[in-house]
């Protein structure tokens, strides 16, 4: 249903606040205890609202067969209103990711790889002739609000041969581009030591609650490199995927002081289809079964999510932000949730969402289009 001008009455906030939210033409205009209105009145009662959920990790280009998904499977019919494409496309492929795009419901965002190939194979920066300067340069002139940032995978089964060497060019060519970095770590080389060090304040490392050598654990204790990461500003997203979420990893990091900034799904038909993964929202009920607050939860999707992509009219429920908001419920009910070392838990508290309003149209989470 398409809805442009609009009030939410009494939106229950995940602070426990009781606010009115006036949309006019998409955008949010007013945000107050009471307003008086002729719109039409939306009522969701003891749901909560958030800003719609950003998944910033997921792979939601079909056009390669080893990771891909479309955007409307992964985003709103889950409460998810904005996908971003992290590295699948590449500046070959940028042009079809684009139009893919433009006919999604969802909002799609391309992290572009800094490979031109893309995620045409798992080993996309083996080849170094791939890392292609002005190809980047153009596809970013092409679509300046549609490429939001680069993706580097510096991790051994993509690399080969190649050392740090892509990492040093991603460096390179974000001081020409001036777009956030998010480099996923795996299997050494790169060891996170040589990550930590070759990035700066507000560069992304995703997959961080992974359960490989190199991740942030040597002997259940958080590694120096992760509060070196932590105190640079480098920003933690947790990039779930089919082998880089350990409840244990994630759980001992916690215990530690180390949480992330963003929480995203790196979902694609796989994983969405056969688990670990499922969806973003299974992600998020994962943390806060390891003992995120809900506040902190929703924050990780929302205002983090944005900030970390510079997705400025995104993120919060505030004047003048783009009108997209997930609706959902918090249920004390039995959950079985299970890790990429398939690992299960019980646990009792989830997340389920119910409605998603993006792009000025509102859907009921669980009724057929
Ligand atoms: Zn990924």
């Amino acid at each position: 249903m398409n809805v442009k001008n609009y009030v939410i009455k009494q939106a229950k906030l995940v602070n426990g606040k009781r606010i009115d939210i006036l949309v006019e033409n998409g955008i949010i205009k007013e945000v107050a205890p009471h307003i008086e209105s002729n719109y039409e009145i939306l009522d969701f009662q003891d749901d909560y609202v958030s800003a719609g959920w950003i998944d910033i990790h997921t792979h939601c280009f079909d056009k390669f067969e080893i990771y891909g998904d479309k955007p409307d499977l992964i985003g709103y019919p889950h409460g998810v209103c904005t996908v971003v494409d992290a590295g699948t496309a590449g500046s070959d492929t940028i042009d079809e990711l684009y139009q893919q795009a433009q006919k999604a419901k969802t909002r799609v965002f391309s992290l572009l790889n800094i490979s031109c190939t893309g995620i045409c194979a798992q080993n996309e920066l083996s080849d170094l002739s791939r890392l292609d300067k002005n190809a980047i340069i153009k596809a970013y002139q092409k679509y300046p609000d549609f490429i939001v940032g680069l993706k580097a995978r510096m991790s051994k089964s993509v690399l080969g041969d190649s050392g740090n060497q892509p990492l040093v060019f991603a460096k390179e060519m974000q001081k020409q581009v001036h777009l956030p970095l998010m480099v996923h770590i795996g299997t050494a080389p790169s060891l996170l030591e040589d990550v930590v060090n070759m990035l700066d304040a507000k560069d992304m490392i995703t997959h961080i609650f992974n359960p490989k050598d190199n991740g942030i654990l040597k002997n259940h204790q958080i590694k120096d490199c992760v509060y070196q990461a932590k105190k640079k500003g480098i920003l933690l997203d947790l990039g779930h995927g089919s082998d880089s979420f350990s409840f244990e990893v994630a759980s001992k990091a916690f215990e530690q002081g180390i949480e992330v900034n963003t929480i995203s799904s790196d979902i694609y038909f796989r994983n969405r289809l056969n688990g670990p993964v499922y969806s973003l929202v299974t992600t998020m009920n994962k943390m806060l079964y390891v003992g995120y607050s809900l506040d902190k939860v929703i924050n990780c999707v929302t205002h983090n999510a944005a900030k970390a992509l510079n997705l400025l009219n995104l993120g919060d429920i505030e004047v003048g932000k783009i009108a997209d908001f997930t609706v959902f419920k918090v249920v004390d009910q039995d959950v079985k949730l299970v890790d990429s070392m398939k690992h299960e838990v019980i646990s009792h508290q989830q997340i389920i969402p119910t409605h998603t309003i993006v792009k000025n149209e509102i859907y009921t989470i669980g009724e057929e289009e």
